[in-house]
């Protein structure tokens, strides 16, 4: 398998090679040169497997510059009942629908039960085990420079913790993220593992990252990596739990609804559906930040400025831009790469935005890709945490809420129909608060982790101070 660029670079590269790299030399993001099918037999095959074996099967598809026993191994080690909480390490739960809907089913699938409860563990704790498999291999070291304001932040500490050749600096605005959130990474000991807590807002550490990456004489001496949602590898893992999802409902075919936000997780259901997996439709769910909700309504994608992008009690799908969607539209419009490349490095850069809704591709997005869309408000998330409580037991976090709201608006008969969990609401104790009146639960592991000691180091929002922090602990 050969990975090429959405904006139609000649170069064709291996996995390994865009494993531990970012955006193509031409500013694409990479996608395999074909989707690798999967008939009705392989199906058959795969639907009786673990989920490592799964991984295994699906994964040596797309990377064959690994040799098989070494992948399985890093499989085996990356999806354990230890890490993710359970034997079948995504289980579904269904929700009761109530009288009169026998022909309509609606599951929750539980992937937040990973170390950080985001999904976001199913893809990097595989990340950081390729990593340091691929860099021992080159005799290679890579020093992790991130922002976060949650989530991935978390999730890519955790995943790299401990591990050799690699560190983390992570930074993140100073006293803005949650409690919670604040002791996850911070009570992280792992020598190899920097927080770097900026005085600033979120804005503030991203632009410090891409200073720092700009520099390339800096980039190039001390090995600087990112781990974000546009690299390829994280993609690829999140394709396996849709196969996983689809076997457990045990149907001829199954819908999938995805709280959004970058676009990375559906972006692997798309892959998932264009390898024959049977997804009826892919229902894509916001909050108000609508961005992605409009293109699939009206054909229309428009950049939001910071103005105008909402800070909602969904946070992590709190985005002015989608960073993974360039990749879908590749494939929309007949992978032609020029195209890409003029909307998405021209018009966007001049205008903020392109309008496909005259193309006879977007004509046929339901049709040809099952794509559907939906949005929803602080209400909405507070009037389905409830609901869902009341008829199932279950407590949602605020970002499947969003997906569970949406996935209503879709319900059709005699197709399952699929929410992605994307985090626990512990994570989210405030809303959860707000719209039930009583505090979440906390897995054991987690208790009292905010009186645990921190590891943090304060700097102001400059570049010149991050990178002497980094120039020094990499010495
Ligand atoms: C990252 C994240 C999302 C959005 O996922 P994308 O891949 O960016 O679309 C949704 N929910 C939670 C809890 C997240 O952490």
């Amino acid at each position: 398998m050969r990975y090429l660029s959405t904006r139609g670079h000649p170069d064709r590269k291996r996995f390994c090679e865009i494993l531990l790299e970012g955006l193509a030399p031409d500013g694409g993001l990479y996608l395999p040169e074909s989707y690798p099918q999967v008939d009705a037999a392989t199906l058959q095959k795969w639907s009786g497997l673990k989920y490592h074996e799964l991984a295994f099967e699906i994964l040596s598809l797309y990377i064959d510059d690994i040799p098989a026993g070494d992948l399985q191994a890093i499989c085996r080690k990356t999806y354990t009942a230890e890490v993710f909480g359970t034997p079948e390490i995504v289980p579904l739960k269904k929700l009761e629908l109530g009288t009169g809907s026998e022909s309509k089913r609606l599951y929750l699938q539980a992937l937040s039960n990973g170390p950080t409860l985001a999904f976001k563990d199913m893809a990097m704790q595989l990340l950081g085990n390729l990593f340091e498999y691929e860099l021992a291999r080159r005799g290679e070291e890579l020093n992790i420079l991130g922002a976060t304001s949650g989530d991935t932040g978390s999730a890519a500490e955790y995943a790299m913790k401990g591990k050799k050749g690699v560190r983390v600096f992570m930074t993140s605005p100073n006293g803005r993220m949650s409690p919670f959130q604040q002791a996850q990474m911070f009570s992280l000991q792992d020598a190899n593992i920097y927080n770097l807590a900026i005085d600033g807002v979120f804005d503030d550490c991203q632009d410090i990252v891409k200073a720092v990456s700009n520099d390339l004489e800096f980039k190039r001496k001390y090995r600087i990596g990112t781990v974000n949602s546009i690299n390829w590898a994280r993609l690829v893992a999140q394709v396996v739990y849709y196969f996983a999802g689809y076997f457990q409902a045990a149907a001829q075919r199954v819908s999938f609804t995805v709280p959004s936000g970058n676009f990375g997780n559906i972006c692997a259901g798309h892959v998932a559906r264009m390898m024959g997996l049977p997804i009826d439709t892919l229902v894509l769910a916001t909050n108000e930040n609508n961005v992605l909700d409009e293109f699939l309504r009206t054909g229309v994608y428009r950049v939001r400025s910071a103005a105008d992008t909402h800070e909602t009690s969904s946070p992590s799908m709190d985005i002015s831009k989608a960073s993974n969607f360039e990749r879908f539209v590749f494939d929309l419009l007949g992978r032609d790469g020029a195209r890409v490349k003029s909307l998405f490095s021209e018009q966007i850069a001049a205008t903020g935005q392109f309008d496909l809704s005259a193309d006879p591709a977007f004509k046929q997005l339901r049709e040809r890709y099952g794509f559907v869309s939906g949005s929803s408000t602080h209400a909405d998330r507070l009037a389905t945490i409830r609901s869902t409580f009341e008829s199932s037991h279950i407590i949602i976090d605020t970002h499947t809420a969003d997906g569970v709201k949406v996935a209503f608006e879709h319900l059709q008969p005699g197709v399952p129909m699929i929410v992605l969990e994307t985090a626990l609401p512990i994570k989210f104790a405030a809303t959860i608060v707000e719209a039930l009146g009583r505090e979440p639960d906390r897995p054991a592991a987690l208790a009292g982790i905010e009186s645990l000691p921190r590891r943090v180091t304060v700097l102001p929002a400059d570049v010149q101070q991050v990178k002497g922090f980094i120039a020094t602990h990499c010495a």
